[in-house]
């Protein structure tokens, strides 16, 4: 099976030359340039790149690491060429480096990763190698902030891109989720009920800036990842009688049903309008109030290729991610993490076929990992995470080089006051148990 990229860059291709009659297609024909090319709208434009601990929509403090236009060399070497360089600066760096690879990232760069998996799992076996005097996550911009805040304070973390950002996570920015947390206090108030449950808690799901997660350590409150969120509400519903959650609102809703809090019950807060859009009433009798964000690949899937998948493969099997929208989870037989996802294939005994809902790259992986089963992406359209995506070879050669030479580029560093409150945010969900 070719690699996405391969993919993305055929159809490209045969879509210049054959218009209309081109098979396949891709969600955006960005993905077929160079990243670089965003590197310098970005930098024509004027926009600030991503802050420590902040989300592209925070306001970037004075010092902040601004990306490095990628040398001319890396952009015109050939793929073969990164590949060589790529691999004799890894074994030039032996152990001084370890490379993080996320599921969702490309096959061009995932092969030279030392660990592959979900952002918290990467964060957790950055921690096996404590030596390492560089950590290069080949993820995005709040993974490597996680995994800056848990790893040792000498240790270096690299994000070879710094646009690589979530989408997601820049949905939720620090000063409006304060401006929110402002307008729910003036309502609810601040005290406690007789059973000691405070007003409101604020639960962040891992993907959100460092920010964010330490203003809900500073406020009582926790972080969450899609494999223990149920846990993790009933937590916050054991401490509050109601929470706030963002940055994803499916996640938020999916989970919430789950434990049976009724839909009337998790209002929307869109940090657009006063209120979040609401009235004050339904925020009163709100038990979830989900704030307005999204995942752009995981809101693509829809119940109608649900539907297309079950007519064209009686007895499919689907699977989607809880980032998916609602519907979507319903109509699936079953939902979960990545780790769930790898984990219910890895466990069919029978070959068994699979439509899955949730990243083109993790998909197709898992597709030439268990060539027993046939596993496709229920998005027929090729849409990886483009954010991601934009951690391009030459970016990964780029910062191994540099390092080889002594130098550190791209290097991701949490404040230290945010890391304090975003670590005790993360220790509750370490501790909080079914
Ligand atoms: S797949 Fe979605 S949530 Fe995950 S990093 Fe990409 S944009 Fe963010």
């Amino acid at each position: 099976m070719s690699s996405v990229n391969t993919a993305i860059q055929l159809i490209t291709r045969e879509q210049a030359e054959k218009g209309a009659a081109a098979k396949g297609s891709t969600c955006s024909p960005a993905l077929a340039k160079g990243p670089w090319d965003y590197d310098l709208a970005e930098a024509l434009a004027g926009i600030p790149a991503y802050g420590p601990g902040a989300s592209s929509a925070d306001v970037a403090p004075a010092a902040t690491p601004r990306q490095g236009q990628l040398p001319e060399e890396y952009k015109l070497a050939s793929d073969a060429e990164l590949a060589e360089r790529i691999t004799a600066a890894k074994a030039a760096l032996g152990d001084r480096a370890v490379i993080l690879g996320h599921f969702y990232q490309r096959d061009e760069v995932v092969q030279y990763a030392d660990f592959v998996g979900d952002s918290f799992q990467l964060a957790n076996a950055a921690l096996t190698r404590p030596d390492a005097e560089a950590i290069i996550f080949c993820g995005v911009h709040f993974m490597a902030e996680t995994a800056d805040i848990l790893s040792k304070p000498d240790q270096a973390v690299i994000l070879p891109n710094l646009a690589a950002g979530c989408s997601m996570a820049d949905m939720a920015d620090a000063d409006s989720v304060a401006e929110c947390w402002e307008q729910l206090e003036e309502i609810f108030g601040t005290e406690p009920d007789a059973d000691g449950r405070v007003p409101v808690i604020p639960v962040t799901y891992m993907n959100s800036s460092a920010a964010l997660k330490a203003f809900c350590g500073e406020h009582g409150g926790i972080v969450c990842t899609s494999s223990n969120a149920k846990t993790v509400l009933e937590w916050a519903f054991q401490r509050a009688q109601r929470v706030l959650f963002f940055p994803d609102q499916h996640l938020g809703r999916n989970t919430a049903k789950a434990l049976g809090v009724p839909l009337e019950q998790m209002p929307m807060w869109n940090p657009r309008k006063e209120l979040g859009g609401n009235g004050e009433q339904a925020l009163l009798d709100s038990r979830v109030i989900l704030w307005h964000g999204f995942c752009s690949v995981h809101k693509r899937f829809t119940t109608a290729q649900i539907d297309k998948a079950r007519a064209d493969y009686p007895g499919v099997q689907v699977i989607v991610h809880p980032e998916c929208p609602m519907e979507v989870v319903n109509a699936a037989d079953s939902a979960g993490s990545t780790d769930f996802i790898k984990k219910a294939i890895a466990g069919a005994t029978e070959p068994t076929t699979f439509a899955i809902g949730t990243e083109i790259n993790m998909v197709n992986r898992l597709a030439a990992e268990y060539p027993q089963h046939t596993i496709f992406c229920l998005d027929p359209v090729i849409c990886p995470c483009s954010t991601m995506y934009r951690i391009h070879p030459g970016y990964l050669a780029w910062v191994l080089e540099e390092l080889v030479a002594g130098r550190v580029v791209n290097r991701i560093t949490v404040d230290d006051a945010v890391q304090a409150n975003a670590r005790t945010a993360l220790e509750r969900m370490l501790a909080a148990r079914p």
